[in-house]
């Protein structure tokens, strides 16, 4: 098999439970096209197998530690299968079924709609596994279709085309998606992510369990916070900037049977700016924003921006009042999220408790050794008086 051989550096890296090595730390590249290569330390030793991306930053992605792995048909069975094994018992027709690096299938995304499924081959190494991955995707789960979404950036990285791809069978343009007591319509073909935000199923459900009174679900998008709300307050107004979203979360409200949701096209940071100075109250408020920190440089800015939504989401809680606050940045780590938080109430002048923090379902799986596997955080706040 073709070799590559790391530095010390890089071999390190592994043993400390990370599986990518950066190009600055090959010594030796193969001089093969994408694929599985034999990784190798200066002595010889042999480290592992890992997927080879010849014109990525990340070289390589280690696949199995163990020196006699083969990385063939059965293999990709075998950890495929693990991780589909592992969601047995989630209680909703739509989930992650495998999380990349989380599930040691790494630049691997794999979301289940009901009987579809979509897939994110996101290195050259992946894209080479391509047929094997399908057709053992397809034999695991027997779904009537797979579509790729492969059209997200990084792609670009490794020298990969975007596109949207039937690879199976039929996948539909709307699924729909039994979550709790709801459901609500994914769009595989063109949704945000793979067709929806799967990632926030446990907090929905939760929320709606604390739901009361009247409620606000800022950064609706299709409003599945606010169709678990809707169950338990008396009346939600979902807000968000996109009327298009709006427009499939009221179709959701009705699918649902529920006509005390009210939709306001606006930006939530005006809206919650205008709802403080009319000296509005909610006994129930979420604030679920897209990443503000796309890189690092922008931390400082979208903190300012995570700070002044929080604040005022606080100000709005009526006494005894619950907030459920989340933020997806990666770089935005779970301690600066806290202090992010406890900043907010500081300045709100609320006397606020915090009841739970939550991190990521069980189907997003975060390592602890790899920080990238983990980027969502939330937590659940009561107003005392
Ligand atoms: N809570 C949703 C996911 C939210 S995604 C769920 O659980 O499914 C982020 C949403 O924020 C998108 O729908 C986007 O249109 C909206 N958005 C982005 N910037 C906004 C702004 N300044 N004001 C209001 N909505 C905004």
């Amino acid at each position: 098999m073709t070799r590559a051989v790391v530095s010390a550096k890089g071999a390190l890296r592994w043993r400390t439970g990370h599986p990518w090595i950066f190009r600055s730390d090959l010594i030796e590249r193969p001089a093969t096209p994408p694929g599985v290569v034999a990784v190798h330390e200066r002595s010889g030793q042999l480290l592992g197998q890992a997927l080879w991306s010849p014109a990525s930053e990340i070289s390589l992605r280690l696949l199995d530690r163990d020196p006699a792995a083969t990385i063939d048909q059965a293999w990709w069975r075998n950890r495929l299968s693990r991780a589909i094994t592992r969601r047995d018992g989630i209680d909703a027709s739509a989930c992650r079924l495998v999380h990349g690096e989380g599930d040691g299938l790494p630049s691997l995304v794999v979301d289940r709609y009901d009987r579809w499924l979509v897939v994110q081959l996101l290195s050259a190494g992946m894209e080479s596994f391509r047929e094997m991955i399908v057709a053992e995707l397809l034999s695991l789960t027997g779904v009537e279709g797979i579509l790729a979404r492969n059209d997200a950036a990084v792609r670009d990285r490794e020298g990969l085309a975007r596109n949207t791809e039937l690879l199976h069978g039929e996948v539909p343009r709307e699924i729909e998606v039994r979550e709790g007591g709801i459901t609500y319509l994914a769009a595989p073909w063109t949704g945000q992510k793979t067709g929806a935000f799967l990632d926030q199923r446990e907090n929905r459900i939760r929320v709606g369990q604390v739901a009361r009174g009247r409620a606000l679900d800022c950064f609706s998008y299709h409003g599945s916070f606010a169709l678990h709300l809707a169950a338990r307050a008396d009346h939600v107004i979902a807000v968000d900037s996109s009327g298009e979203a709006l427009d499939r979360a009221a179709q959701n409200a009705a699918r649902n049977g529920r006509s005390n949701i009210e939709f306001v096209e606006a930006n939530a940071f005006d809206y919650l700016r205008d709802a403080e100075r009319a000296g509005t109250k909610f006994e129930t408020v979420v604030v679920d924003p897209p990443a503000f920190a796309k890189n690092k440089q922008s931390l400082g800015n979208a903190i300012r921006g995570y700070h002044e939504i929080n604040l005022r989401a606080m100000r709005l809680l009526a006494p005894g009042g619950m907030l459920f606050t989340a933020s997806c940045s990666y770089h935005l780590t779970k301690s600066r999220f806290l202090e992010m938080i406890e900043g907010a109430a500081a300045d709100s002048g609320r006397r606020l408790s915090l009841r739970e923090l939550s991190g990521q379902p069980l189907d997003h799986p975060e390592i602890l050794s790899i920080p990238e596997t983990g980027y969502l955080k939330g937590a659940l706040v009561e107003a005392m008086d």
